[in-house]
Order: structure tokens, then sequence, then C-alpha cells
């Protein structure tokens, strides 16, 4: 099924247009091109498709390749650029025009869009009407010496076109459905069809693997390549992706630029692996599967024709579990990207606590407590604030519950344990997790109450919220300082 074709090698390519960002969409179709032709041993090339200069944006082709590396896709030979090759794809016209398969049409954008419209009141659907076809070679070269301006078309022959599509299997156009298409517009710009055909033969493509939504341009395409003579790449066409409400994802609604993901705090493993699952089911049907495993197991037979639904929950899944087997000097470094990235997190705090980026001990212990929690590495921060700066708030269903009457002198006296003045901690063995839960499960023990009742107080007053890491790993990360601190401001306020 897979079989190659063309010397025996596979050399795929993903073709972006420069008119956006990275999609997710888009880099779903280059992971499939990329595992197949890693899997294969072939090639995985780049092209960009920015034949059209008003939205073609060259930032976005850099944005594009910075994205493809993120995600540790790097073409294996240089970049295609489009607009590098325009005198070719004239060239390559002008072949078809000589051998009678593509002609002049000389009829203005006005002519067109009157027919057009006459048809529509007519309500038949609209096809150009080939007046151009038949004109005399005078009249032919009269209009080119008089500079009118005209496209070149396809003439299109009758018959039915089809192809075994890698994924839909036998796919069928009938060639009367197919206009007589233009292929050199009359600004002298070749469109798409024809670019994309030309690349693909030049650059040896085995197979062309994009989004279901090109299906329609295939036909097109296979009519040309007989047209030139030239040999058919095999085609792939993969199910769209849908977002949770079963619409086709969208740049309004949805986040969909794999650059945002990164602002995000995904790793790009977990977005691989999360994206190679919008349309490919591994054999045992596992959620985790990392990069060289997919390489190993890709297989078009298990790439499915329907629609894929991008499950938000599952990628924070995935990437939390990515997260929890993650190096944590690589967490460290990607963690602190985010905290100097602009504007920086840390540059918001108010009052006097710790301002500056803390350094990397602290940094690293943050990560070793906190990585079994996230989902992605901005949680590092955003819920784990209180590793930062002190508590502004308090969560108030929290104080009603665990502030009691009934504690707040008790607590007030495991105060005084912590503090530099108590010998308490020194004797168990200084500021450290283990003589911390030492001291508070003896000091609630001579109290006769449960060590919970006092757990909970601190952890409000360190955190001012109710869920947090190990309570004596987060002292002893914290410090004596900053726990005295925040404990003195707790017990200030609410006494
Ligand atoms: N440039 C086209 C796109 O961005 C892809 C063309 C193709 O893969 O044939 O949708």
């Amino acid at each position: 099924m897979e079989e190659v074709t063309r010397n025996n090698q596979v050399r795929v390519r993903f073709a972006p247009s420069p008119t956006g960002f990275l999609h997710v969409g888009g880099a779903r179709t280059a992971i499939f091109n990329w595992l197949f032709a890693k899997n294969q041993k072939g090639k995985f090339l780049l092209r960009i498709e920015d034949t059209d200069p008003e939205r073609s944006k060259s930032e976005l082709s850099g944005q594009i390749l910075r994205s493809m590396q993120w995600l540790g896709m790097d073409s294996d030979e240089e970049v295609v650029y489009q607009s590098d090759r325009i005198t070719r794809y004239k060239e390559v016209v002008n072949e078809l025009v000589e051998s009678g398969k593509a002609y002049y049409a000389f009829e203005t954008s006005e002519e067109l869009d009157k027919r057009r419209k006459e048809s529509e009141a007519k309500k038949i659907a609209y096809k150009y009407d080939r007046a151009s076809l038949n004109l005399d070679k005078n009249i032919i070269e009269q209009h080119l010496r008089e500079k009118r301006p005209y496209a070149i078309r396809f003439f299109i022959p009758q018959g039915v076109t089809d192809f075994e599509d890698i994924v839909h299997g036998k796919t069928t156009f009938n060639n009367y459905e197919i206009d007589d298409f233009v292929l050199i517009r009359s600004d002298g710009s070749p469109v798409y069809q024809v670019a994309v055909i030309i690349d693909d033969h030049d650059m040896k493509i085995s197979h062309v693997i994009r989004g279901d939504d090109h299906l329609t341009n295939t036909p097109k395409q296979i009519l040309l390549y007989k047209a030139l003579g030239w040999e058919i790449p095999r085609f792939a066409h993969l199910p769209m992706i849908l977002d949770e409400g079963k619409k086709k994802l969208s740049k309004r609604r949805d986040t969909v630029s794999v650059e945002e993901y990164k602002e995000l705090g995904y790793l790009p493993e977990a977005l691989f692996n999360f994206l190679t699952l919008l349309g490919y089911a591994p054999p045992d049907n596992r959620e985790i599967v990392r990069r060289g495993e997919l390489i190993k197991l890709f297989s078009f037979r298990r790439v499915n024709k329907k629609s894929a639904v991008f499950d938000i929950k599952k990628l924070n899944w995935i990437n939390s579990e990515y997260i929890k087997s993650s190096d944590e000097n690589f967490l460290l470094t990607l963690f602190k990207e985010y905290l100097a990235s602009p504007p920086s997190p840390l540059s918001t705090f108010k009052g006097g606590t710790k301002a500056i980026l803390p350094d990397d001990d602290y940094l690293l212990k943050v990560i070793s407590l906190t990585k079994g929690r996230v989902q992605t590495i901005n949680e590092f921060y955003e819920f784990g604030k209180y590793f930062f700066t002190d508590p502004e708030s308090y969560d108030e269903r929290g104080l009603a519950k665990h502030w009691t009457n009934d504690i707040k002198l008790i607590f007030k006296e495991y105060f005084e344990t912590l503090t530099p003045q108590s010998p308490l901690l020194e004797e168990r063995g200084g500021w450290n997790s283990a003589s911390l839960e030492e001291n508070l499960r003896s000091f609630a023990e001579a109290k006769g109450i449960k060590p919970g009742q006092l757990i909970h107080v601190l952890r409000l007053a360190l955190t001012g919220i109710t869920a947090s890491p190990g309570i004596f790993e987060l002292m002893e990360v914290l410090g004596r300082d900053t726990v005295v601190r925040r404990i003195e401001k707790f017990i200030g306020m609410f006494t």
C-alpha cells in the first residue's frame, strides 16, 4: 500500500503558505509527512508557498520555520521558496501552450464576472465557456501584439480522473466538473496548482501527504501531470481536525497557532505526541508514545478517514505526563525562559518579597515539589505563586473552616516553636522538612490535637490557598525568614 515509487526513495514535503502562523492542523500534516519519511528512511522537505505577494509575509515564513524547528522537524534539504521559482513555472506553462494543452484567454475580469452573474441568475453552476479556446491563430497574435491582458487556461479533457488515495482508497472525479482553470493569471502570476505540481516534480516528491481540504485539487493536479507526461506521486489526504463543538478549528474561536502553545507552556514533544494521535492510532491505542517509537510504528494503515477532535484535556494530560518524566534541568531552562519572557510575571510583584529571579537551586526545588501536579510549564508559576511572593489574600472558605477559635491560641503557641529564638528546631536537626514535621507532630500530640488542624492553618498562612505540595517540604524550600514573616502577617490580620 505504501510502497515507494520513484527511485525507491520516499521523499515527502510539507508546504505551508506563509499567510499566517503555523497552525496546529498544518503541524499535524507536517508530523505525518515527517513520521512517514523517517519510518521509510526517506527525506522530509520543506517548501514555503509564498507566490501570493499580498498575503505572504516573510516574517511569517521565519516564524513557521521556527515553529517547525521547535517541533523538531527540520528540512532534510535546503528549504524551497516558490517565489524564487516563478520563471520555471512560466516556462512549463509555455510548454503546455505550445503542445496545445493550455491556451490564451483574453476575457477581462469584468466580462467573466458578468458571465458568472448570468449563470447564477439562471441557477446554473458557472463554468468557463471556452470562448477563447478556438480563437484563430492570427487573432491571438494580434491580441498579443496589442498587449491585451490575457490569462492562460488549462484545457480539461473529457473523461474521469481517479487515483488510489492512501487514506481514502479509490477516489474518482468526473472531469466534466472541472473548469478549464487558469494556470497563469493576467498579471503574470502562476496559480497554486501549477507551482505545486512543478515543485513536487522537480523535488522528486514520491508521496503528497496533506489535509482533506486539498482533495478536490488532486484531480486538477493529476491532469497537469498527465499533460506534461510526468510521473504522478502517490496521494494521502488526512482527516480534518475539529474543535470540541465539532466545528472545523477556527483562528477566531480556538487557540490554533503552534507558537501560542509554546507560550502557554506546552512541551514540543507532548504537542508532537498529541497531534500525532489526531488521525493516527498506535497499534495498542496507547496515548503516550514518544517520537522514536512513533517513527517505528507509523503506518498509513492506522490513519483514520474520519475527522479528529482536538481535545484540550487530553493535550493537558499528555503534557503533564511529559513534564513528570522530564529531566528537571530541562524543565528549569523552560521555566526560566517563561519567568524571563516579557511581561515577566516576576516584574509584577508588589511588596518586598523576591522580586528578582530566584537562583537555580531554588527554582529546581520548586520544580521538584510541583512537577507531579502541573499541566504546563507556566503552571509552575501560576499554581506556585507562593514560592515567589507572599500571599495577598486568603481563601475565605478555608479560613472559615480551619481558623477556628479553638485553634487560634494553639497555633500562636506552635508558631513560637518556629522562631529563631526557639531552640526546638535546632535540637531536632535544624530547618529541614524532617525536623519540621517531627516538631509539628510532637507539638500536636502534646496539645492533644490532630496534626491536620495545624497543617491546614499553616498552608493558608503560607500560600493563601488550601492546596499545595507537602507542607514540610514547602516550609523547607521557603526558608525560615519567609515562613516566620508570613505567619506573623497572617496572625496579625486575623486576630
Ligand atoms: N500551501 C498549501 C497549504 O498551505 C499546501 C499545498 C499542498 O500541500 O499541496 O494549504
